[in-house]
């Protein structure tokens, strides 16, 4: 049931959005939630946006290219084309992982943050929420700190794009400790949930023994490999080199929250990727260990620093949530990015980022949530990682267009192609085109 135009123009005026977490989730909520006309605000408690996003880059890589043209044909696409404008190598392939762009993470923020604040976004870093005030299943306002100075924040919707990396607690009793990753909760103060904050039971990844999952890469400084190495990582963007057996057994890939490189080639290999530094695809690698390798002599980590010893915890606290990315339990309270399930990387991101954005600008406008059909592998794969987080067995996988369990589905269904021309037409059919503009 939609409002008339008069009063959807008095609510163009008051209708405010707030964001909490800036990685690449809620750097998406907040674009589509500001394209709907919301006054959008993000909150972000480190000095920078896009969270993991400064250390990941792998983009468009097997399904994730058929995600990414939908998103564009639906006129979410803004993000990825600024990804692929920043991209320092494009349709490469390294094992397992045909037409990869890789982007630079050295120079992808400032971009993403100049391209939010020209859309009106408000920013406020190193700013953390701590706490919501709420009535009766809604939130009104968030507070926490700027510094020592206590801030509030009322709007009228909400958005819970603060992850599930860390804190370092999580790190220490399920991971290796802190490894001081790009995260830097030590500095800025570990994540706090928003929908946590609200009461919700959160969903915990959980596979064996093991709660959350390990991040799957590390980053080596450029400078610090030899000069042939560097030479291929800057011409072709992949080097791959054999490791001694010896050296294999310290490779544990199933603790990865990245399965789509758990392969065996990721065992008997070191597979650097150039991503302006050089991404190394194990989780972590000991660095007296990586040192006997030929032209790794000198390796030194760039992210986490303690590379040599482990990496962040995440997937643990997500929301329940349903299709619409509304939080079970709170009206005006959606979610987006890893907090929203088990989908894992920066296009799962920000596909869930601009869904949850866009449908918390529906709500304050009362017109109806906007689901994706399943005939999409967007749509499909939302609603396919709620129900699988429904079963223990489920909660122990990862979900993701580039690789293992969705990826197959993807297949299986019909829904991967690399066809740009065909995917806008089946967006086309599912009557979504241009829907996010
Ligand atoms: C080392 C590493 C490498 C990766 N490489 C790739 C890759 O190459 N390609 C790929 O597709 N994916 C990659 N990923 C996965 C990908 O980065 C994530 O799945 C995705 O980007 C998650 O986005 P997000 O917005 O949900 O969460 P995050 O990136 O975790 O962002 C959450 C943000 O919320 C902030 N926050 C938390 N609590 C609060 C609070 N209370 N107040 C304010 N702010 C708060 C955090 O500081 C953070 O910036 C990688 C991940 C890691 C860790």
């Amino acid at each position: 049931m939609g409002l008339s135009a008069v009063e959807i123009s008095n609510l163009e005026v008051i209708m405010k959005v707030i964001v909490v977490g800036a990685g690449w989730g809620g750097c998406a909520a907040s674009l589509s939630a500001a394209k709907q006309g919301a006054e959008v605000t993000l909150i972000e408690r480190t000095d920078m946006l896009l969270g993991t996003g400064l250390v990941g880059g792998i983009m468009r890589n097997n399904g994730r290219f058929t995600a990414t043209e939908e998103m564009v044909a639906m006129s979410g696409g803004e993000l990825f084309q600024l990804t692929d404008e920043n991209s320092l190598h494009r349709d490469i392939e390294f094992p397992g992982h045909p037409h990869a762009s890789l982007y630079n993470v050295a120079t992808m923020e400032p971009l993403v943050k100049r391209y939010l604040l020209e859309r009106g976004i408000k920013i406020h870093l190193s700013t953390r929420v701590e706490d919501v005030e709420r009535k009766e299943g809604k939130i009104q306002a968030v507070i926490g700190k700027k510094g020592e100075e206590r801030v509030r924040f009322p709007a009228d919707g909400f958005v819970d794009a603060t992850g599930t990396a860390g804190p370092p607690g999580h790190c220490t009793k399920y991971g290796n400790g802190c490894v001081m990753c790009i995260l830097r909760c030590p500095t800025f103060g570990g994540r706090v949930s928003l929908a946590a904050k609200c009461g919700v039971n959160e969903f915990v990844g959980k596979k064996g023994n093991q709660f959350g999952a390990m991040s799957g890469s590390c980053k080596l400084f450029k400078e610090s490999l030899s000069r042939e190495i560097i030479n291929t990582l800057n011409k072709k963007g992949v080097v791959v080199i054999p490791i001694p057996p010896s050296l294999q057994s310290g490779i544990n890939l199933s603790i990865k929250a990245c399965q789509q490189y758990a392969l065996p080639d990721y065992h008997k290999n070191l597979i650097l990727l150039d991503t302006g530094h050089a991404k190394l695809m194990t989780p972590f690698f000991p660095l007296e260990a990586l040192r006997v390798i030929p032209g790794l002599e000198n390796a030194r980590y760039e992210d986490p620093y303690a590379g040599g010893l482990g990496n962040s915890i995440r997937y643990i606290g997500m929301a329940p949530r349903d299709d619409s990315l509304k939080v079970l339990g709170m009206d005006n309270l959606f979610c987006a990015g890893e907090k929203a399930g088990l989908l894992v990387g920066h296009t799962e991101a920000i596909v869930s980022g601009t869904l949850a954005g866009f449908n918390a600008a529906r709500w304050i406008k009362k017109e109806k949530p906007l689901i994706l059909p399943t005939t999409l592998a967007v749509g499909d794969a939302i609603q396919y990682v709620r129900i699988k987080m429904e079963s223990e067995e489920g909660l122990g996988d990862k979900y993701t267009f580039s690789g293992s369990v969705y990826f197959e589905r993807m297949k299986q269904n019909g829904l991967f192609s690399l066809k740009t021309r065909e995917i806008q037409k089946r967006v086309d059919r599912a009557g979504m085109t241009g829907v996010f503009s």
